[in-house]
């Protein structure tokens, strides 16, 4: 049931839980979490017994959080303003479709390059052997574009998320997130090409943000 003050509106929850179930996970309830500053945010509590994902900011404008988050605050309110960020800043929104498409050309060309490679091998003809690594840098540079639009949102959601609730509880909350790292290792690939390690994320930020000696 919608609280009567709920910030998300009917059309939002209808199509969030519509993502949810074709997502094979289930709607649970509708929460609030207080963050830092005074800031309250709503967001939407799932299960899932096959799904790795802790949170995530819908297309739709609503933030989704696993239920298991919800064990310690520290944890919770990392994954809530680190989706809040994303929810916020409209380059995220493009973040899924760029990557997608640089993922899909990079392949094609590795993918050619393959093709070029077993043809100068079952022939012995090396004359398109420019073409062959032509493809192949072309692709690769592709693929790496692709991570580096999603490595990059993902450090100013976690930095936002840094500046919201401080570094000390981000790092208490990252590991608590180690707990749910038993993950295939396809998902953990995936994950690594899409988000940079946390130590990378921590160094940046730090860097960026010197507090004045
Ligand atoms: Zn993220």
């Amino acid at each position: 049931m919608i609280k009567r003050n709920s910030y998300l509106n009917k059309v939002v929850l209808s199509l969030t839980k519509l993502y949810l179930r074709s997502r094979k996970a289930r709607f649970v309830n509708l929460s609030r979490i207080k963050l830092p500053h005074n800031r309250e945010i709503e967001f939407i509590v799932y299960t899932s017994d096959n799904d790795f994902l802790l949170g995530q900011a819908t297309v739709t404008g609503a933030i989704i959080v696993h239920e298991k988050c919800l064990g310690t605050q520290e944890l919770l309110s990392y994954v809530v303003a680190h989706e809040d960020a994303h929810k916020r800043s409209w380059y995220s929104y493009l973040a899924i479709p760029l990557i997608i498409v640089f993922w899909f050309y990079g392949l094609f060309a590795v993918g050619t390059s393959l093709l070029y490679l077993g043809a100068m091998i079952a022939t012995g003809d090396y004359s398109i052997l420019t073409l062959f690594f032509s493809m192949l840098v072309i692709g690769s540079v592709t693929i790496a574009v692709g991570c580096s639009y999603s490595w990059f949102i993902e450090y100013k959601a976690d930095s936002k998320a840094i500046r919201t609730l401080g570094i000390d509880v981000v790092l208490h909350a990252r590991e608590e997130m180690e707990r749910f790292t038993k993950v295939p290792l396809t998902w953990r690939i995936i994950a690594r090409m899409t988000h940079p390690p946390f130590s990378c994320t921590k160094r940046i930020y730090q860097f960026f943000n010197k507090s004045p000696s």
